[in-house]
């Protein structure tokens, strides 16, 4: 467990962050790593000095299995509410698989070896022990935040998925974007895997406008808001990838999964 600012915490679970926030009503989680990582987020709770019903709210920032993998245990074994985007809920049910994305960096290519719908099957879910979760709360309504008693917003920020979410927290200045933004060599760069590279840059602008001190990626550490260098990766990536770069992201995205 990492500490990121004043009552704010990174907790790398499974193949992604996790980050605890401190709220006056109780403890909020966001993400929740791959299947089996429920236990290394208890620990953390616990080295807080806090019990596992202190968990009241775990938010999903998007669909991806490396954040939602641990939420049905994390809901059993603590009651904690879960909420997502609307969007993203049905995927964390298991009624909608996850499909190939329709834009893509230049290596991102590479990596839609893997992500095709055959990799995110069942069969993979199996494999993995993926336990569908049923999504509590829709993350855009003020009430989620309201009822755990932290000052902040959801925000919504499309592009890596279609309802990608943002936690943005007052107090510290904070933004926890899961994979809108992905830590690299002490940058904020573009998500390997876009649905839509205008909207992803959209979404990057909208919480920069909200002017956070720090920002904490799904993959990577948290770095502050003066890193995220987006437009120059987007071209970079797209014109001229280098070879090594794809080969350090493939090993970094599947590093965990089996
Ligand atoms: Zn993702």
């Amino acid at each position: 467990m990492h500490k990121v600012a004043e009552g704010v915490y990174r907790i790398p679970a499974r193949a992604a962050n996790t980050y605890l926030v401190e709220a006056s009503k109780g403890l909020v989680l966001v993400d929740t790593g791959l299947p089996g990582s429920e236990k290394r987020i208890l620990k953390a709770i616990a080295r807080l000095g806090r019990t596992p019903s202190d968990l009241k709210l775990v938010l999903l920032t998007h669909r991806h299995l490396d954040h939602i993998g641990s939420a049905a245990a994390l809901k059993k074994q603590t009651g904690a509410k879960l909420a997502s985007h609307p969007f993203e809920k049905p995927y964390a049910a298991g009624t909608l698989v996850i499909s190939v994305p329709s834009a893509w960096s230049f290596y991102g290519r590479i990596v839609r070896k893997l992500t095709t719908l055959e990799y995110w099957s069942l069969k993979l879910f199996r494999i993995i022990k993926f336990q569908t979760a049923h999504v509590d709360l829709a993350a855009d309504e003020e009430s989620v935040l309201d009822g755990v008693g932290l000052d902040g917003s959801v925000v919504w920020t499309p592009g890596h998925t279609k309802g990608s979410v943002t936690l943005f927290l007052n107090q510290p200045s904070v933004a926890i974007v899961g994979d809108l933004l992905r830590a690299r060599r002490g940058q904020l760069v573009e998500p390997l895997l876009m649905e839509s590279i205008p909207q992803t840059q959209a979404s990057v602008k909208r919480v920069l406008d909200l002017d956070p001190e720090i920002i904490c990626p799904g993959h990577g550490k948290p770095l502050p808001a003066s890193r995220v260098k987006i437009e120059k990766r987007m071209v970079k990536h797209v014109v001229v990838a280098k070879k090594k770069e794809e080969e350090e992201d493939l090993e970094e995205l599947t590093s965990g999964l089996f």
